[in-house]
């Protein structure tokens, strides 16, 4: 059973367009089945309807024709209860709707299970015999499981096959992802794929057929004297079975059915990149879906060889690194290595397939005020390289070949913020403080040179969290520790006398440097944070060294740990900080010893606050992480993004329980999460108790907008109604209505609402 579903999903994936993927599902379900026929019914996003889109067993010429409204029919019913349902005589059911066309009135048994793609019924797949019978249990589990992993098949054929047709007219197309960092961007979309593989092609057509034909012709040629050549050199280490393979690519390569079926592509003007990548595939694909598995196993040869014909290619054309001006970077997962790669007065916005408003990328634009759309699941990505794109960050959407009307709404609101911008620097004056005069300090959290001019011109009071990790990311080895002496030395120095908080690298999780990979199954809940600088003391002390040789003569530094679980990790961190300054002083430097604090990001930290705070000169609340442990939400999955909530309860809790017993214990408390930043948060977080925040620089005018505007016994007012609340919801609403109250629009006051054109 498990066979045959795989590998009907698998033939299914390897179907070009929609039209074919759904034959193949109808009659593959159908012979698999035994059954006399087999439909797909899917949603016509313009009318709502459920259209007949493929049919094995049903007239052809209904095919197309007959559709059903969401609550019509038995496939009606199928969508309404979102249930498989499995009759033994349809005909007999209320809701049956007979469609002369169709010819099924010598059909009885009927089960139609739903397609449910992100809780929508995307369609429905029907199964019908002549008797009267009902379908068995394990028929019905059959379809089910079918029907669920197709969801995403088709869903992925759909929005491809919708965007293949509009590239072609470059007609106005819109997606949906999830709102990561504001803005508005208006440019072009440059893709950047993780490597050269025949997947992450872009979809991109050529003006001039005879250099791409050429072009191709040298890259053939190319590859096959590089396959010579490996194959020359490693004769005498190879057997000849192993030499083999090398004349099997040769051989491959010099198929001519494969050169005529790319040179085909390329007249139609697909760029030679492209038809090369579209061939092998189709030629990966059939081998994957054999059933004997020597030729399954040659997949992985063909799609080999394929990446090295694409090498030879991308060689010729221009540098990768040529970005446009107003460059919207785009790729199936975006890193912060990819970001830092484009300079940054040529980055206009971010869109990434996979990641979510948590990760650390998105944690980065919204530091560098770049507009940002993460889990943008149904974008096919590959196929809009060069692209026009307007990326909406207020709302998570992003048109592909926007309208001249479009781009104009989009270009007012552009000019709006400029002015709210401008409206909002009086504030960097002013303290941050409520208006019975309780004071709270603003900080803001850095990891690029360029957070530190901002965040200085916006009236920032220190840094509350430097993420050292960032220059690691950037580089492709540990930075010695000299590097890091001067890196760290702009950071105090420029904020000076301001306290600077540095954190010790925090890599693992979904931060891994190409040069120290760390690879597991549950990255989240593994080697991250403390952990690995702790198995690493050399690292671990090279970094302190190098801050603490930084602060001479500024003595303005603070070092933080992360991910701490327990006391034996603070305790352990400490004496190899005490160990650095000890050998420092030795040396001859002449710096204070700084001071040492922790985050708390972890639950056990939570209920070991007290004890920790009783030992550490300051605590600093990760509750972007926090978040993600208390709730069981992995903060970089757009799946589970919905879930993934600051304000639940239970995170509400927590925040109160670290910040009481700080005050208990008379330990400085800081907060340095997202919800720092987040107006609404800010304000719960000050009633709490909280007076140090620390936010990217963006957020930090509207935050100290908002707390300007309120006075600490209204605030106590609000946590507490908020904390009898049970869910994230309702307490958000609330919130969001006391902004209101107090004159702003919205949660995020300065963001103009976008208006939709009509
Ligand atoms: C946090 O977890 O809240 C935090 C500030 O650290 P990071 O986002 O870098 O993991
Ligand atoms: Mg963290």
């Amino acid at each position: 059973m498990l066979g045959l579903l795989r590998s009907i999903v698998q033939e299914v994936n390897a179907a070009t367009d929609l039209a074919t993927a759904l034959e193949i599902i109808v009659h593959r379900v159908a012979a698999a089945m035994d059954a006399r026929v087999c439909s797909v019914y899917l949603r016509d996003k313009q009318s709502g309807r459920y259209v007949l889109m493929a049919s094995k067993g049903l007239n052809a010429n209904a095919v197309g024709q007959v559709s059903l409204a969401a609550d019509e029919g038995l496939v009606g019913k199928v969508v309404s209860r979102a249930e498989p349902l499995n009759l033994e005589q349809a005909e007999t059911h209320p809701a049956y709707h007979y469609f002369p066309t169709t010819g099924e009135e010598h059909l009885s048994a009927f089960l139609g299970t739903p397609i449910i793609h992100h809780r929508k019924v995307l369609g429905v797949l029907v199964i019908q015999q002549t008797e009267k019978r009902r379908f068995d249990e394990s028929e019905e589990a059959f379809l089910v499981t079918l029907s669920a992993q197709l969801a995403g098949v088709i869903a992925h054929a759909e929005a491809t096959g919708a965007l293949n047709s509009i590239s072609r007219q470059r007609r106005e197309a819109k997606f949906n992802g999830l709102a990561t960092s504001p803005g508005i961007g208006i440019g072009r979309a440059h893709i950047v794929a993780p490597s050269i593989s025949l997947a992450t092609v872009p979809f991109t057509q050529c003006d001039n057929v005879d250099d791409e034909l050429a072009k191709f012709q040298q890259a053939l040629s190319s590859a096959r004297k590089e396959i010579r050549t490996a194959g020359e050199h490693l004769k005498h280490d190879l057997n000849r079975e192993e030499r083999a393979l090398f004349d099997a690519y040769l051989s491959m390569l010099d198929d001519n059915s494969i050169a005529v079926e790319v040179y085909e592509r390329i007249r139609q003007q697909l760029s030679a990149s492209r038809a090369w990548a579209e061939v092998m595939l189709e030629h990966v694909r059939k081998f994957e879906a054999m059933s004997d598995s020597y030729f399954r196993d040659r997949a992985a040869d063909v799609r080999d060889l394929g990446a090295r014909v694409l090498t030879h290619l991308y060689q010729q054309h221009n540098s990768p690194q040529d970005y446009p001006q107003n460059t919207i970077l785009i790729g199936e997962e975006l890193t912060a290595a990819m970001l830092a790669e484009v300079p940054r007065e040529k980055l206009t916005a971010l869109v990434s397939v996979k990641g979510s408003a948590n990760s650390h990328v998105a944690i980065i634009a919204r530091a560098m005020g770049v507009p940002a759309v993460m889990g943008a699941q149904d974008l096919p990505w590959e196929q809009v390289n060069d692209v026009d794109l307007v990326v909406d960050g207020y709302r998570g959407e992003l048109y592909i070949h926007p309208s001249a009307e479009l781009r104009h709404h989009y270009k007012e609101i552009v000019a709006e913020e400029h002015k709210l911008a401008r409206n909002l620097d009086y504030l960097a004056e002013l303290p941050g403080e409520t208006t019975d005069g309780h004071k709270v300090h603003l900080w803001v959290n850095t990891g690029l040179m360029a957070d530190v001019v901002r965040s200085l011109d916006l009236g920032a009071e220190g840094v509350g969290l430097y993420r050292t990790e960032v220059p690691f990311l950037l580089r492709d080895r540990f930075p010695s520790e000299e590097e890091q002496r001067e890196i760290y030395r702009q950071q105090l120095q420029a904020f000076a006398p301001r306290p600077v908080t540095m954190r010790t690298l925090d890599i693992g999780g979904d931060k891994s440097l190409s040069y120290f990979p760390i690879e597991e199954t549950n990255p989240f809940l593994g080697w991250r944070g403390i952990r690995v600088t702790l198995d690493h003391p050399e690292i671990f002390l090279a970094q302190v060294r190098a801050m603490m040789k930084a602060s001479l003569g500024f003595d303005n530094l603070r070092i933080m740990l992360p991910m701490i679980s327990g006391i034996g990790e603070l305790e352990a961190a400490r004496n190899l900080v005490n160990r650095a300054f000890d050998e420092l002083l030795d040396e001859g430097y002449t710096i204070q010893r700084p001071p040492l604090g922790i985050m708390i990001e972890v639950p056990s930290a939570v209920y070991q606050a007290r004890e920790l705070a009783q030992r550490a000169d300051f605590i600093s609340v990760g509750s972007n992480d926090l978040t993600q442990y208390l709730l069981a939400v992995d903060r970089n999955n757009s799946r589970v993004a919905g879930i993934y909530h600051s304000f639940h309860p239970a995170v509400l809790r927590a925040l109160q329980q670290v910040v009481t017993a700080a005050r208990e214990t008379n330990t400085q408390v800081c907060i340095c999460g997202e919800l720092g930043g987040d107006p609404a948060g800010a304000l719960l977080l000050v009633a709490m108790g909280y007076d140090e925040l620390s936010m990217s620089a963006t957020n930090l005018p509207r935050v100290k907008a908002v707390l300007r505007a309120t006075n600490k016994t209204d605030l106590k007012r609000l946590l507490e109604q908020v904390m009898q609340m049970h869910g994230p919801e309702q307490i958000e609403e609330k919130l969001q209505s006391y902004l209101q109250a107090l004159g702003f629009k919205s949660l995020l006051q300065s963001f103009p609402s976008p208006r939709k054109p009509n």
